[in-house]
């Protein structure tokens, strides 16, 4: 069976050697006798799992000592309540940046738990061709916390900069750039991703909060989603994800062994270089972002002519280059190149794009 290339925004394509490895120990894992998804997540095989796991990425990402690693289940939308319900308890009040859909269903979330968030930029009116460019004086002093969405998947924009919230604690959706390329941590208050994008499987959702950030929580939270909880029982209050976590660690593993997140972003830039360069040597098709927001994971176009996009889409499909349809709210096509994308995929598709408009000439 030939795998295709799979331009998927989530769940999205996973590395192959992964998938191989995973194949390999799906029956049998080590001198275990059983599966990994058979295991006791109290099991000592399984303590190493997830603590490789957790050691793996923080050697990838560099993340600080004074920083938690949580394997948390629920998706990252569900962090979109329990940001709020972590944080605000510091000050009553926090900011959001809506960029997107994301970021504005997050803002949403908290404005329906009853808590004084306010909106403090957004580029709506643009269609979210970009991101909003924001300066410290634009966040209330006494903000718990700003939250913003680093990657829009859906618009296909990534924050350039990141941006300066002084002494207020940046919390930032990373769901489809995380380990993409490094970022400075040490940056940020709290980061979270759901893992189906860049990652692992879905059923996986990475938080990364930085320590004296534990104290704030709501008393009448729910216990799954505080924070705290998590962390004092390394994430297993409950059953975790196990399988996941363990598909997890074998992605850390992947990229630490071609050369960690440094070796990751020259992949990715070069894939991405390669789909924009040709958006912008041509006029057939057009990329709306605006240059300084562009997306190294996800890469928007349209033709123009919703009958063509449709026939695009379609016929792309067919030559193995799937799911290329833009997401059901905006339209047109998004190319998702997260790390498991092969560079040939890319080329390929290029090569599609050059024979469509070719043979599909615009009236
Ligand atoms: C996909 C995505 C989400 C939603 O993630 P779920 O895990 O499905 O809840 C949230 N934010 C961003 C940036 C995403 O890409």
């Amino acid at each position: 069976m030939n795998r295709v290339y799979n331009f998927s925004a989530g769940p999205s394509m996973l590395p192959l050697p992964v998938l191989e490895k995973a194949a390999a120990e799906l029956v049998c894992y080590g001198e275990s006798g059983m599966s990994v998804m058979e295991m006791s997540h109290r099991s000592p095989d399984y303590e190493v799992i997830i603590a490789d796991a957790e050691k793996m990425l923080r050697s990838l990402m560099q993340i600080p000592d004074n920083y938690k690693v949580l394997f948390l289940q629920g998706g990252a939308s569900t962090q979109f309540a329990a940001v709020p319900m972590n944080l605000i308890g510091k000050t009553g009040k926090a900011d959001y940046i809506v960029s997107g859909q994301f970021s504005g269903k997050a803002f949403k979330e908290a404005q329906k738990l009853g808590y004084d968030v306010r909106c403090v930029a957004t580029t709506k009116d643009d269609n979210f061709d970009h991101v909003p460019t924001v300066k410290r004086e634009d966040f209330r002093p006494d903000a718990s916390y700003v939250h913003i969405c680093f990657n829009n998947t859906i618009y296909g924009t990534k924050y350039g900069y990141i941006p300066d919230t002084g002494d207020i604690p940046l919390v930032a959706d990373m769901s489809s750039c995380i380990i993409s390329e490094p970022v400075d941590v040490s940056k940020f208050g709290v980061i979270y991703a759901g893992a189906q994008k860049n990652m692992a499987p879905a059923g996986l959702t990475i938080v990364i909060v930085r320590e004296d950030l534990l104290d704030y929580a709501q008393a009448d939270m729910p216990t799954m989603l505080e924070w705290k909880t998590m962390a004092e029982n390394d994430s297993m209050y409950n059953t975790p994800p196990c399988y996941t976590i363990y598909m997890a660690k074998l992605v850390y593993e992947w990229i630490l062994s071609i050369g960690g997140l440094d070796e990751m972003k020259k992949m990715n830039e070069k894939k991405a270089a390669y789909l924009y360069d040709y958006l912008d040597g041509q006029d057939y098709y057009v990329a709306p972002v605006k240059k300084d927001s562009r997306s190294m994971m996800n890469v928007t176009f349209v033709t123009g002519d919703a009958d063509l996009d449709k026939k695009f889409a379609s016929e792309a499909g067919k030559a193995g280059l799937k799911n290329l349809k833009g997401h059901r709210s905006v339209g047109g096509m998004r190319a998702s190149i997260y790390n498991a994308m092969p560079y040939e995929g890319v080329v390929a598709l290029v090569d599609f794009m050059k024979e469509f408009a070719k043979n599909n000439p615009k009236g």
